[in-house]
C-alpha cells in the first residue's frame, strides 16, 4: 500500500504539494471513482490510478543504464562536478536514483542506476562478489608474470586483491602500451588502477564493460542511457 500523493509524485506528477491540488480538485480516480483525499492508501499493483481518466503509469523501482562519460562523477551530489544524477535529472527528476558503486571521474562506460536499495546492496557487498569486468589501455607490456600474480592476488598494501583474471588482448610497440580486459570480484577505490601500478604499468584508459550478467549496451554511445529490459532486471535479481 501507498499513499496516493506519494505515487502520483514518485510517478512524475509534480511535487507533494502540485500533487495534493491535483487530488483535492477532483482530477483524480482510482477505479473509476474519484478520490479527494490525499492521504488515501493505494495498492499499485491492482488499483488503477487515472489522471483526468488516463491511467497514471507509477513504476517503484528504476533501472538505468548509462554509458558514462568521462568528467562526471559516480555520486548524488557534488560541490563541484556534475554527477551521473545530474546527468539524467530531465528524464528522472522525481526518483531518487543513486548510481551503484562507484567509477572514477575519468572512467567510462557501464553505471547502474536506480532506487532499488537492496539491489545495489547485492550488487556491490563484498560477501556477493560480482565480477566486473573492465577493458583497459595499460602502459606498458603485460608478461605472463603479471598475469599470475592478478590471478594469485596483490598485495596492494592495505589490502591483498581477490584473484583477478586478466587477458592481454595486444601490444603495441609503437606506443608501448597494451590493451588488457580484466574481471575483478571487488570495488575498492582506483582498484583497478591499483592493481596495474602493483605490477609496474599503469591504466591510461579505463572503461567497464560488465557487471555481473548486465553487459554495457554497444548500441550506447557515451553519455547515452536507457532503461534497462525486463530481462536485464530478472537477470539481476
Ligand atoms: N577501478 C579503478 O581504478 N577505477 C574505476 O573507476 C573502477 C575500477
Amino acid at each position: 500500500m501507498m499513499r496516493l500523493d506519494k505515487l502520483l509524485a514518485h510517478a512524475g506528477y509534480g511535487s507533494r504539494k502540485d500533487v495534493k491540488k491535483l487530488i483535492t480538485s477532483g482530477h483524480i480516480a482510482i477505479n473509476g471513482e474519484t478520490c479527494t483525499k490525499v492521504g488515501q492508501n493505494v495498492d499499485p499493483d491492482t488499483d488503477q490510478v487515472t489522471y483526468l481518466g488516463e491511467p497514471v503509469n507509477y513504476q517503484e523501482y528504476y533501472y538505468i543504464m548509462l554509458n558514462k562519460p568521462d568528467g562526471i562523477v559516480s555520486a548524488t551530489e557534488d560541490r563541484e562536478y556534475e554527477t551521473v544524477i545530474d546527468w539524467v535529472e530531465l528524464d528522472y527528476a522525481h526518483v531518487d536514483l543513486f548510481p551503484v558503486g562507484r567509477l572514477d571521474i575519468d572512467t567510462i562506460g557501464l553505471l547502474l542506476l536506480t532506487n532499488d536499495g537492496q539491489l545495489a546492496h547485492r550488487l556491490t557487498s563484498p560477501r556477493h562478489a560480482v565480477p566486473k569486468r573492465y577493458a583497459a589501455i595499460v602502459e606498458g607490456e603485460i608478461t605472463a608474470e603479471a598475469i599470475d600474480q592478478f590471478a594469485a592476488g596483490l598485495d596492494l598494501g592495505d589490502f591483498t586483491s581477490q584473484p583477478a583474471e586478466l587477458i592481454v588482448l595486444s601490444y603495441d610497440a609503437e606506443s608501448d602500451t597494451s590493451r588488457i580486459e580484466v574481471v575483478i570480484t571487488e570495488g575498492k577505490y582506483h582498484q583497478v588502477k591499483r592493481m596495474f601500478e602493483a605490477v609496474d604499468s599503469q591504466v591510461l584508459a579505463l572503461q567497464r564493460l560488465a557487471m555481473g550478467p548486465l553487459e554495457l549496451d554497444p548500441d550506447l554511445e557515451l553519455g547515452e542511457y536507457r532503461e534497462l529490459t525486463p530481462a536485464e532486471v530478472a537477470a539481476l535479481q
